[in-house]
């Protein structure tokens, strides 16, 4: 039977807007990183979906290479577009990367006008779609010029194969640039996607005051920094965790002594505030108002209702900002 979306999607989710654009971001996005690959059970990855959408979670988020193998997490989806979302597309924001290796030689990667415009066309295959709403430069080039890459971006958008421009993995700088590339165009850079969690605060030095001076959306990726800011690895490494997993990109040696202890005790002032860790994760990367989504990845069902509850506080006193810093501090 043809599934449904429930009709009350868009009651409980909170819409942020994304930088100075005309478009909207749900507070918790999903991501297709992991769990959606050809080496993972489709059903599972349906069902996920399935349920972001009834919650209100309207952006899924793509790279060229996501799966193992690359390009079948791009399949999926446009398995579950087709299966699961017919007739909903209107309702979706889409988006795709490239900037990673993708195929042989040196067309197949990094930031040149004719990998974006290859790559792209392939996303596009992949997922059955004729555009996708946002398409990301994934990560800087050191030797393509950035006026070629940001240019590309540009006539990607005006061709139509997609709505917005974004960038990945930019330092500020180099996110300035790339907006004034798009802005003597006429055009703006509607989004970075940068990795941000309470074990990686690099953005708070600079690239947000960036985002906010050029108004530009902000989505971090790695919220739960891939589960060790959830109660997954307070006792050890379950065999179905990410970092058992022989294609999970948490590696075991990753998950240290130290970041469990951290764990553990931010799991403390979670629990004082009514939250599971993963809740007080996401509520604190969102606490920033240049923060327009976090990108959330999972692995079952149930953590996207966590993900989404955490919602429900997303306030913080002085008190907790300063136990959680002294936390990661080591204090
Ligand atoms: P997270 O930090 O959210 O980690 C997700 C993992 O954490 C899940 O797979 C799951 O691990 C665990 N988890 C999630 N929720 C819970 C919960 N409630 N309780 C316990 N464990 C939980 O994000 P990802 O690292 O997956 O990245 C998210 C997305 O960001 C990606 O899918 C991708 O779209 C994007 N991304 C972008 C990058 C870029 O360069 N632009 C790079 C990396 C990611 P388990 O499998 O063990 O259950």
């Amino acid at each position: 039977m043809m599934h449904r979306p429930d009709d009350n999607r868009y009651s409980a989710m909170k819409y942020n807007r994304c930088g100075k654009s005309g478009i909207q971001l749900p507070a918790i996005s999903l991501g297709l990183w992991h769990n959606f690959g050809g080496v993972d059970a489709l059903e599972n990855g349906r069902a996920m979906a399935r349920h972001a959408f009834d919650l209100g979670i309207t952006h899924f988020d793509l790279a060229n290479n996501y799966g193992p193998p690359p390009g079948s997490a791009e399949e999926t989806m446009g398995y579950i577009l087709k299966h699961d979302f017919p007739g909903y597309r209107d309702e979706l924001i889409i988006s795709s990367k490239a900037g990673y290796g993708m195929w042989p030689g040196p067309y197949g990667d990094w930031g040149s006008r004719k990998f974006l415009v290859a790559s792209l066309d392939q996303s596009l295959a992949r997922m059955g779609l004729d555009y996708v709403d946002i398409f990301y430069h994934h990560r800087p080039d050191p030797e393509t010029p950035l006026e070629e890459t940001i240019n590309a971006l540009c006539d990607i958008v005006r061709s139509g194969k997609a709505l917005y421009a974004g960038v990945s993995n930019y330092p500020p700088d180099l996110t300035k640039k790339a907006e004034e590339i798009m802005r003597s165009r006429g055009m703006h850079l509607l989004i970075h996607q940068p990795k941000y969690s309470m074990f990686e605060r690099w953005i708070e030095e600079g690239l947000l005051k960036e985002l906010r001076d050029d108004g530009i959306g902000c989505i971090v990726f790695s919220p739960l920094a891939q589960g060790l800011l959830t109660d997954r690895y307070l006792h050890g490494i379950p065999p179905d965790s990410r970092a058992a997993k022989p294609t999970g990109f948490l590696r075991p040696e990753q998950v240290t002594q130290e970041r469990i202890d951290r764990a553990r005790r931010l799991n403390d002032v979670a629990k004082a505030r009514g939250q599971n860790l993963a809740q007080m994760a996401l509520a604190w990367v969102l606490r920033h108002a240049e923060v327009t989504s976090a990108v959330i990845g999972s692995s079952r069902v149930a953590q996207i209702d966590d993900a989404v509850q955490a919602l429900q506080r997303t306030g913080f006193s002085k008190e907790e900002l300063s136990s959680i810093d002294a936390i990661l501090a080591g204090r």
